[in-house]
């Protein structure tokens, strides 16, 4: 039985907690890349400012000039809970 042919990309063998790690931030880094093409697509109507979108801990943060911009971020990203 060979082993597991299963390398990084840089040709370090397979580290579960590596691939973790990596896994976990590339979805961040889709995720974040998502969030800021989706912000970026949004204007507030009454100021005309786009809204800034942090990354926290937990997931995002929207800041914007008043409460109907950050309503309209949220309601792009789909916030229907
Ligand atoms: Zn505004």
């Amino acid at each position: 039985m060979s082993k597991s042919g299963l390398f990084h990309s840089d040709g370090q063998p397979f580290n579960p907690a590596r691939f973790q790690g990596e896994l976990q931030e590339g979805v961040m880094k889709l995720a974040t890349n998502h969030v800021e093409k989706v912000a970026g697509g949004i204007l507030c109507p009454v100021h005309h400012q786009r809204p800034t979108v942090t990354r926290t801990a937990t997931g995002w943060e929207v800041h914007g000039c008043c409460e109907q911009l950050k309503e309209a971020t949220r309601k792009a990203f789909g916030d229907q809970d």
